[in-house]
């Protein structure tokens, strides 16, 4: 069975600290050393780190009537994968939510992952970035209705947590629709 890692959106906007921090998911700098164990494991095929690519005036920031801050603008710093990933190990770079209408929650969303993965021979996914309760959950919500095994990684994953408990629920979400949460 051959996997892919999904590290999603671990992006300087949704880490703590400057340059980014627009969106920051708290702790969530402290999910890369996990990350990058599991990306050089050798485990998987194929390595793919999303980024969320907004336009400036995104259809998802507040001042456009959205919910979310303005982050991760597209060639922004906070847009820029977290410095202290390793980049050796990614294999591709998948942005989303690049055009306003497409939030770009899901890393299959208006993207060709999930052909990208088959192409591959890929037929199980591990999901690890942020944020657990937003873009994990919605990522690992499609990899299942695209058929691929899921797991997450609780500890490549930290969560906003808007309403205490949302992380946690998303987890058992994913669970119930057949995910794996280790
Ligand atoms: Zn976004």
């Amino acid at each position: 069975m051959a996997g892919a890692l999904i590290v999603v959106d671990l992006q300087n906007d949704f880490t703590p600290g400057e340059p980014g921090g627009a969106l920051a998911v708290p702790d969530g700098h402290a999910i890369v050393s996990r990350v990058n164990e599991l990306a050089r494991s050798e485990r998987f095929e194929l390595v793919v780190a999303t980024r969320d690519w907004h336009p400036p005036d995104h259809s998802q920031f507040d001042e456009q009537g959205g919910s979310w801050p303005v982050h991760c603008v597209q060639a922004t710093e906070g847009a820029e994968l977290h410095p202290d990933l390793d980049r050796h190990v990614i294999d591709v770079i998948l942005d989303k939510g690049q055009h306003s209408g497409s939030d770009g929650y899901s890393a299959f969303e208006d993207t060709s992952l999930a052909e990208t993965l088959r192409a591959r021979g890929v037929n199980s996914v591990t999901v690890v970035g942020l944020a657990t309760d937003v873009c994990v959950l919605n990522t690992g919500r499609d990899a299942l209705r695209e058929g691929f095994h899921v797991t997450v990684d609780r500890e490549g994953t930290r969560g906003i947590d808007l309403e205490a408990g949302d992380s946690e629920r998303a987890l058992q979400e994913l669970r119930g629709l057949g995910a794996t949460i280790t």
